[in-house]
């Protein structure tokens, strides 16, 4: 065929499949610019209706991870590690998985996002840490890794730069939830890490991108063979986000919670969860795991980590004091009996409201407001008891999500 740009939006629009050759010219030349935003947002739509074969989407994920920069690394260094979370509501986990996989000699290269619609992201949580760098080059995430075996640092302009403009292009075309698309530019930017071992923690439920299992097991499929098919190790879990992971949620509330688990008083859904995705990387047993978590390691890692990365690790020490919020009210049951329903998504949204993620590219964050104390389902409460604590920026904002909040929680009496 021919490279001409509509004849090639035409053939995937009328269901035809396209050449690996023909998909990685058309990345590199909408990475250099040649075309324009309105002909890839056509074929991003085309690929919505139409999707792509196997042979595609390994073709459009390759594509995307040669568009920039792919980790090199030295010989005779150490297994290079990673999960990737498709995103949840108080997923704090690669904040407390870094530092541990670390302690086991792994080396942990992790490129992380900031929020996305209503899940949080990691970078946005370092960031309420003073003087936390998420914008780390090559050479100095090299040194970082000899020194303390890992990073976490957001995307640079030269990695994976076509997913970085697609992936503007899709969330402003009604195009994020085309599996082909979601899988190429969250493998593209896996692979460019160059890992050895990958884990993937799919997330299904009420607060996660796929709601239901069996599409989070299809999407997981999809991730895998993409990860396999490149000589990368790749495993999965599936975990429902019915409910918020552990009971904060915010970014300075979270980083909270990370400190208590990395100090071995984290929730136990966090630490379990946390431990799983360690298991799948690195063969040792989970009790070792754990035990780091109470022995101080993974906390003196995770000091490392934030002081390598310009952060203030003393800030860490007296972390409650530092980001109060504006206004601090609970949210008590009407009820007697036990929880049946903490609804992620209401949970998200309610957060994003108070500032805590982005409606808008431009929006600021603010580190302090989030929800905290959430119970988790299965408690049992009594009339009066407190189900969670807004921090809002003002009164008037903390009773706005108090007023939200009140139908994401659903009590069944006990039977008499
Ligand atoms: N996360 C990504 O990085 N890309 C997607 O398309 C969806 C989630």
């Amino acid at each position: 065929m021919d490279f001409h740009i509509p004849t090639l939006i035409e053939h995937k629009r009328d269901g035809g499949e396209l050449s690996p050759d023909a998909i990685g010219r058309l990345i590199r030349e909408f990475t250099d610019g040649t075309i324009p935003e309105y002909q890839m947002s056509a074929f991003a739509m085309a690929v919505y209706f139409r999707g792509m074969s196997p042979a595609e989407t390994a073709a459009l994920t390759a594509a995307m991870r040669d568009s920039g920069r792919v980790f090199q690394w030295p010989d005779g260094t150490p297994p290079k590690v990673d999960k990737h979370s498709t995103g949840g509501v108080g997923d704090k986990v690669s904040l407390v998985l870094a530092p541990l996989l670390a302690c086991e000699g792994l080396w942990v290269p992790m490129v992380a996002g900031r929020g996305l619609g209503l899940t949080g992201g990691t970078l946005d949580k370092l960031e309420s840490i003073p003087g936390f760098d998420v914008h780390l080059d090559a050479p100095r995430g090299l040194r970082q890794l000899e020194k303390v075996g890992a990073f976490i640092a957001g995307q640079t302009d030269d990695f994976c730069p076509a997913d970085k403009r697609l992936y503007a292009l899709r969330d402003v075309t009604a195009t994020v939830p085309s599996q082909p698309l979601i899988i190429a530019s969250i493998m593209s930017k896996k692979l460019a890490e160059s890992l050895d071992r990958l884990v993937l923690d799919v997330k299904f439920g009420a607060g996660a991108f796929m709601k239901s299992r069996a599409e989070a097991e299809q999407l997981a499929d999809g991730l895998c063979a993409a990860g396999r098919d490149n000589g990368v190790r790749t495993t999965f879990v599936l975990t429902p986000m019915d409910e918020p992971l552990g009971g904060s949620v915010g970014n300075a509330l979270e980083v909270a919670e990370v400190l208590e688990t990395l100090r071995g008083s984290g929730p136990r859904d966090l630490v379990e969860l946390t431990l799983d995705l360690a298991g799948r990387l690195v063969d040792v047993p989970r009790t070792k795991l754990e035990q780091r978590l109470h022995d101080g390691s993974a906390w003196q890692k995770f000091l490392e980590i934030v002081a390598c990365q310009g952060g203030d690790p003393r800030a860490l020490e007296s972390w409650g004091g530092l980001h109060g919020a504006g206004a601090v009210r609970p949210l008590l049951a009407e009820e007697s009996g036990t929880i049946v329903r903490m609804d992620a998504g209401t949970i998200g949204r309610v957060c994003v409201a108070l500032g805590a993620g982005r409606r808008k590219i431009t929006d600021r964050i603010d580190p302090s407001v989030g929800i905290s104390r959430i119970r988790k389902c299965g408690s049992e409460v009594a009339r009066g008891d407190e189900l969670l604590t807004v921090h809002a920026a003002d009164e008037a904002a903390c009773l706005r999500a108090l007023d939200a909040l009140r139908p994401a929680v659903a009590i069944a009496p006990q039977p008499m």
